[in-house]
């Protein structure tokens, strides 16, 4: 089956209509497009589970801030067409900023309380709202039997999940793992604005992660730890570190001290014109790899 595009609401329904009445299973992928591996192999997970899949691509303005990256953000529709039909990809989803959000559109989703105050939350106000309003719709749109998030952007897939079960939207959130390239950089669309020098100190970041989970799973003191990651980071070339912190890996409360439950530790950090973020698992006991 060859990659099909639709670009309105009207024709997605459409289509899911026919293959809900075949009985088959859809799986959607929300992205903002610039694909790479990272989102193919949401796709892969998808597949797993459902006859069809969906990715959806869309640069959804109400998710970033004034100063933030919309108008520079990658916008790459055909070659994101041919990945996706190379990957076995059903359906293509690209509607316009005015196909999501019409004339009079008025209506906000928002998350509140600690998922959301926190991390990308206090350092991006408002992204998680615009977060929960596109994916809020997406979700409506397709309605899906499962939607694939990566657990890239961990604290993103908390959030959909709180608000996808409070507003009783029957879809199953999976999330994935994240994808690394063989240096360990966490695959993302923004990476695409690293200079050379950049993208060589990029790594940094998961080397630090690495690090600091491998002592933390042993039973470190994490505070110095993370003082010396701070540092590490900054010495690398990298801009502000946004923060690099330990918390729970169920309700995102700031871990101190030490790990002793499942947790995660995540960082953000701005490396030339990219705000970088990333995270990993520290498992109390166990390595990483
Ligand atoms: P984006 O296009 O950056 O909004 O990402 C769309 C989806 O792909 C989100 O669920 C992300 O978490 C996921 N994603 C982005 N990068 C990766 C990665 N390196 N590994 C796994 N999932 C990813």
């Amino acid at each position: 089956m060859t990659l099909k595009t639709v670009h309105s609401v009207a024709e997605l329904r459409a289509i899911v209509a026919n293959w809900r009445a075949e009985g088959l299973r859809i799986a959607l992928v929300p992205t903002m497009g610039a694909l790479h591996f990272g989102h193919i192999s949401l796709t892969e997970y998808a597949r797993q589970t459902a006859d069809r899949v969906i990715v959806s691509i869309f640069v959804n303005p109400t998710q970033f801030g004034p100063d933030e990256d919309f108008g520079a953000y990658p916008r790459t529709l055909p070659d994101d067409q041919k990945i996706l039909d190379g990957a076995g990809v059903e359906l293509c989803f690209a509607p316009s900023v005015t196909e999501m959000y019409p004339d009079g559109f008025a209506t906000k989703v928002s998350v509140d309380g600690s998922m959301t105050d926190v991390l990308c939350g206090a350092a991006r106000p408002g992204h998680f709202d615009g977060v929960a309003q596109v994916v809020t719709k997406l979700l409506l749109q397709a309605l899906p039997d499962c939607a694939v998030f990566g657990q890239k952007d961990y604290q993103q897939l908390m959030v959909i999940r709180r608000f996808a079960a409070d507003l009783n939207i029957p879809v199953n959130i999976i999330g994935a793992p994240i994808l690394r390239e063989d240096d360990g950089l966490a695959m993302s669309s923004r990476n695409r604005y690293l200079t050379a020098d950049e993208r060589k100190a990029a790594p940094t970041l998961n080397r630090v992660l690495t690090e600091i989970t491998n002592a933390a799973a042993q039973g470190a003191d994490i505070d110095p730890l993370l003082d010396a990651g701070r540092k590490e980071i900054i010495t690398a070339g990298f801009g502000p570190v946004d923060y690099l912190e330990v918390r729970d890996e169920n309700t995102l409360e700031l871990v101190a001290k030490q790990v002793i439950k499942p947790s995660r530790i995540f960082v953000a950090a701005r490396l030339g014109k990219a705000r970088l973020i990333d995270n990993r698992a520290i498992e109390p006991g166990k390595i990483a790899g």
